[in-house]
């Protein structure tokens, strides 16, 4: 008789280790709060690692009073780190690309990705953790595609065993949903231009739907930390916010080896 390997994403037991790879402060908290607070109410030890400190986002007026951005939101993703149950943060120190435009100098986008995914790497190696957790990129900023392809790069060339690498996902069926609320609260905007087809991860990827409604109250303090940012869940009906914030879903990705 075999045993079946245990599934660390579905099965998670204290002690595992979890590392969440992300391009600015708050994609930990916006993007992958709800698997974070999940996992580590579990018993896992969950890691951060931010790669840059978000400086090129914009902010809520008059939330960072002469500080510099990049200070106030290194602040933000802390505590909302420690708000989800996060063991540990770690900041690559990449400046934010912004989202088109020329790229700043240090910025993630300008680095070379062997760079970016060898320092993954490291991590990994050091951390050895059982699942790999990031973005999937589908909202297109470049930096959360940036470090999505450093991370896949990271795991072909990890040496020891490759850990399970998960994508956090808006479905398709979701975004729409919500471009129709939107269209329908605001029809004087540019949603109109949105093509429905386009938005988000096509639902037939998504491989793990999970109901995070028992750690809802965490991610809800923790969106509560990014004071300088606009929350993508304001201004939403109760029923669509509820569906953005405690139903997770997720796509085991198997990334492959370059050249075979
Ligand atoms: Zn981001």
């Amino acid at each position: 008789m075999t045993d079946t390997p245990r599934d660390p994403l579905l099965d998670v037991r204290p002690g595992d280790r979890w590392l969440v790879a992300v391009a600015h402060p708050d994609d930990e908290t916006f993007g992958c709060g709800s698997a974070i607070a999940r996992a580590a109410g579990q018993g896992a030890e969950v890691t951060v690692v931010c790669a840059t400190r978000g400086e090129a986002g914009e902010s809520v007026p008059g939330s960072v009073d002469g500080v510099d951005l990049g200070t106030v939101r290194e602040g933000e993703l802390r505590r909302a780190a420690e708000r989800l149950g996060v063991g540990s943060v770690e900041l690559l120190g990449y400046r934010d690309s912004g989202f088109d435009g020329d790229l700043p100098e240090g910025s993630l986008c300008a680095a070379p990705l062997d760079e970016v995914a060898g320092t993954l790497g490291l991590l990994l190696g050091r951390l050895r953790p059982q699942v790999l957790l990031t973005l999937d990129g589908s909202d297109g900023h470049r930096d959360h595609l940036r470090i999505g392809a450093a991370v896949r790069q990271a795991v072909v060339s990890a040496d020891g065993p490759a850990p399970l690498l998960v994508e956090q996902c808006i479905p398709n069926s979701l975004l729409r949903r919500w471009l129709d609320e939107m269209r329908a609260v605001r029809p004087d905007t540019a949603y109109h231009s949105l093509d429905p087809a386009t938005l988000g991860r096509s639902d037939a990827d998504i491989t793990d739907v999970l109901d995070t409604s028992g750690v809802l109250d965490r991610r809800e303090a923790a969106i509560a930390e990014h004071r300088s940012q606009v929350s993508p869940f304001d201004g939403l009906s109760d029923d669509l916010r509820r569906a953005f914030l405690t139903t997770d879903h997720l796509a085991r990705v198997e990334p492959v080896r370059r050249g075979g």
